[in-house]
């Protein structure tokens, strides 16, 4: 029995038992360059290509669609300078949301500074973009759409299979891309049903190791790789594959339940958690309720969010005051979303993995109403 509580698995998980054999066999036994023309090679070739089509079934892709990358920060940074290079000539509006992850808002940044002119949708109270946004902001001149799948901070839906529809209602010649870090593994992904051209995913948000990620990018989709070099994955990413990683990354996808069946389970958790937090202390929801079930992001107004996550810690329930790139700043999630500064100053957020159980959910309500408890005692 492990005596701590972990509750922020959309920072990262904990590798789970096939990502770590499929890693140490990769390392010790099938460690070859993938492209030699040897048995080593052949091996661990052999690797890459099971992994390849388990990443491409999880998402109803096409084998040649999926492109193994470093992480999911490189698969945002490959997918929109590369979408906006490609279609330069056709317009220059790039539209997106206030609450993308930085690997996201940081590269759109970047594109602005050399012509591109990005357009941010806002999120509503709930934390979610509406199709009358899109429908809005996509225009003839819209080159690229990047819109998250799920919020990291809150859990909410974006509404990303409504762009394809509105894109052509608007005729715009836009790509549609998805981050889909917090969204793969989770729930249902259908890169058809979806419509998007290209979609991104991390490895570590699912049990897998750091430092992998894969790319889908749709079949005819002409853009033109940011890492050149000896021309592994078909030319869009350079560099020796790292074997052991995509093997971690297979070994992930192997171990993961039924979607659905898991999904309602950590709804059913979400729910309990919620209502138990209800029950004993005065929380403030953040999180929409048709958010994914994986995150609850809730306020205690009133107690500063880092102070919480200590006295948490010391009673070993580990939880995130907003996303592990926020580093203790106030979530400009939250804040976009038009929440009172004691609501974000007091956030918490709770996210879960399928190893977490109703027993850890009533050990983070104990140890956060004793939190409470201490705290007002000091005041
Ligand atoms: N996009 C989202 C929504 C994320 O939550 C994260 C990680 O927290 C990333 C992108 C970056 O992924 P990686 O850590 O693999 O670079």
């Amino acid at each position: 029995m492990e005596d701590f509580v972990y509750l922020d698995n959309s920072s990262t998980t904990a590798p789970c038992k096939t990502a770590i054999k499929y890693i140490n066999e990769a390392l010790t036994t099938d460690w070859g360059n993938p492209s030699s023309l040897h048995s080593f090679g052949f091996n661990a070739e052999r690797r890459i290509t099971a992994a390849r089509k388990a990443a491409a079934k999880m998402i109803g892709a096409r084998e040649d669609e999926i492109y193994f990358t470093s992480c999911g920060t490189e698969g945002d940074n490959l997918a929109i300078i590369s979408a906006a290079r490609a279609n330069k000539r056709k317009g220059n509006k790039i539209v997106t949301s206030s609450v993308e992850h930085p690997a996201v808002l940081n590269t759109v940044k970047r594109l602005c500074e050399e012509g591109f002119e990005a357009v941010y949708l806002k999120p509503d109270k709930s934390g979610k973009i509406t199709k009358e946004q899109l429908t809005e902001a996509i225009d003839g001149k819209t080159i690229l759409v990047s819109l998250m799948l799920v919020n990291n901070e809150t859990g909410a839906i974006m509404p990303v299979s409504e762009i394809k529809a509105v894109a052509k209602l608007n005729n715009s010649p836009c790509l549609i891309h998805t981050d889909c870090v917090q969204a793969f593994g989770k729930m249902p992904i259908d890169v058809n049903r979806l419509g998007v051209d290209l979609l991104t995913v991390s490895g570590h948000k699912i049990h897998g190791p750091k430092g992998i990620g894969f790319q889908y990018i749709k079949k005819g989709v002409n853009i033109k790789p940011i890492i050149t070099g000896g021309g592994q994955e078909k030319g869009m990413r350079s560099g020796t594959e790292s074997v052991p990683l995509i093997s971690g990354l297979f070994g992930a996808i192997e171990e993961l339940p039924d979607i659905k069946t898991q999904l309602e389970k950590m709804r059913e958790l979400r729910d309990y958690t919620q209502k138990r937090l209800a029950e004993e202390l005065p929380i403030a929801v953040n999180s929409p309720e048709d958010a994914l079930p994986y995150i609850l992001n809730i306020s205690l107004p009133g107690y500063r969010s880092e102070t919480l996550l200590h006295f948490l810690e010391a009673q070993g329930v580990y939880v995130s005051s907003g996303s592990a790139c926020a580093k203790g700043k106030g979530s400009f999630v939250l804040n976009e979303m038009g929440l009172c500064r004691e609501r974000i100053d007091s956030a918490l957020r709770i996210s879960f993995s399928r190893y977490n159980t109703k027993d850890d959910a009533e050990k983070l309500v104990s140890a956060l109403k004793s939190a409470a408890d201490k705290l007002r005692k000091a005041n």
